[in-house]
């Protein structure tokens, strides 16, 4: 494995906690300059691939378990634990560390799943931030990059210089953040309106669902009254019957329609007037049991009342 390896937490969405001063406070652009090169002749080389906290998103999982050729549930189950996703109440998966603290992927060759590193380990040394002013939660985020500059990453010391839009070409983080998009939006959304509004227990076990086993998402669609539920056509269909990544993006839609109710999924008519009527149902019900209520209280104090009026 002779490939260079650039791991750790970048601080974007989520990840471990950084020591502030690590991150330098200038905002950069695509533009801006980075002087930085990562190879298997630093002697730092692998030392960032230890007390890491990778997290894994929808894409990530999907890239990883194609050389390891592992099932979602077989991979799940030896190389992550279950966290959080940062300031939110989502669920997800990291990777898990052996017991030195160490990536399980890593060797003293370098990153033996190079390739298909995470997007976590593609972004280090840089940082993207999403940033929502107070107050402006409904305003589109603003952007920026920054550089995490830790004492031991020895690859800033190298005389290499790009631009960041280049780094990011040659890291492969274009097409990582286009296959992360959707869901990151879900999880930048659930983040921006905080935890006012209360998820439930179901709607938190179903973006774990969707988010990390895309075996079980498909047996879900395919095999319960999901399709009674929503209008999906039949070229959508059929795609993700067998594509993994079509499912993927499927399942972003799923998520934003049935955690936001956004229309990014049409639920069937005869679903929603079975809704409406079940609805009604249950108000009339209750109007009933409500006026049957009042009734017995009136009865039972008209009872009352004549008893009163005999004794006196
Ligand atoms: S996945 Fe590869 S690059 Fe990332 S921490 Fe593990 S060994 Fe390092
Ligand atoms: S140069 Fe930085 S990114 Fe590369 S191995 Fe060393 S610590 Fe990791």
């Amino acid at each position: 494995m002779t490939e260079p390896k650039n791991a750790a937490p970048p601080e974007m969405l989520f990840s471990k906690e950084r020591n502030p001063t690590n991150i330098q406070p200038a905002k950069l652009t695509a533009a801006s300059k980075l002087k930085f090169r990562c190879h298997p002749g630093v002697s730092c080389f692998t030392a960032c691939c230890g007390n890491v906290n990778i997290v894994l998103t929808p894409y990530d999982i999907l890239r990883l378990r194609r050389p390891l050729n592992l099932t979602a549930d077989e991979f799940l189950l030896r190389f992550t634990t279950p966290t959080y996703l940062e300031k939110t109440d989502l669920p997800g998966v990291k990777i898990n560390l052996d017991e030195n603290g160490r990536c399980p992927f890593v060797t003293e060759a370098g990153c033996t799943i190079y390739p298909y590193r995470p997007t976590t380990c593609r972004y280090y040394p840089v940082g993207m931030s999403y940033f929502h002013a107070a107050g402006q939660e409904n305003q589109p985020a603003e952007e920026f990059y920054f550089l995490i500059k830790e004492p031991h990453c020895k690859g800033h010391e190298e005389n290499k210089e790009q631009t960041i839009g280049e780094w990011r070409l040659d890291q492969g983080i274009d097409e990582s953040d286009a296959m992360n998009q959707g869901w990151m939006e879900i999880v930048m959304r659930r983040k921006s309106f905080g935890l006012q509004a209360t998820l439930s227990e179901l709607a938190k076990k179903m973006f774990f669902m969707v988010s990390t086993d895309l075996d079980k998402f498909r047996s879900f669609v395919f095999e319960s009254s999901f399709l009674d539920t929503y209008e999906v056509d039949q070229e959508t269909l059929e795609k993700i019957r067998t594509d993994d990544v079509a499912l993927m993006l499927f399942g972003n839609r799923y998520l934003a329609s049935s955690l936001f109710g956004t229309k990014d999924l049409k639920i069937r008519e005869a679903k929603i007037k079975a809704k409406v009527e079940a609805h009604k149902g249950k108000q009339q019900d209750a109007e009933s049991r409500a006026e049957e209520t009042y009734k017995d209280l009136v009865a039972a104090r008209d009872e009352m009342r004549k008893a009163l009026e005999a004794e006196k």
